[in-house]
């Protein structure tokens, strides 16, 4: 089976997407941790953080995060959270980059 995120990307099931571009997509995680709790998505199938090679993707992703920080109005404080490997708690073998924040 594809995996959860490629099926995202793809149309093939649903998420609430905040943001999208030819090269990563941003929606809602479906069990947030934070009162916002968004996930920044490669569209490249790149299992993890330490499979990216890509620097200027590497960028990109950097600048979206803020783009949308500051969209949802949380640019002034807010955490990104990277799981990288079974061990470092990645359930989703698809490189994605937590975004949270909105605490009073
Ligand atoms: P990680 O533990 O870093 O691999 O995070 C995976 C995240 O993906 C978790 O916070 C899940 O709640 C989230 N997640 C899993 N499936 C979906 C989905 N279908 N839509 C949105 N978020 C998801
Ligand atoms: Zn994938």
């Amino acid at each position: 089976m594809k995996c959860i995120f490629c099926q995202i990307i793809n149309k093939e099931s649903p998420a609430d997407v905040v943001f999208e571009n030819e090269k990563i997509i941003v929606f809602k995680d479906i069990n947030p941790k934070a009162p916002v709790h968004l996930l920044v998505v490669p569209k490249e199938h790149i299992k993890s953080l330490n499979k990216l090679e890509n620097k200027e993707l590497l960028f990109e992703i950097f600048l979206t995060i803020k783009k949308i920080a500051r969209k949802v109005g949380i640019l002034q404080g807010h955490q990104v959270i990277i799981s990288v490997g079974e061990k470092g708690g990645q359930e989703v073998d698809h490189l994605h980059f937590h975004l949270l924040g909105g605490w009073k």
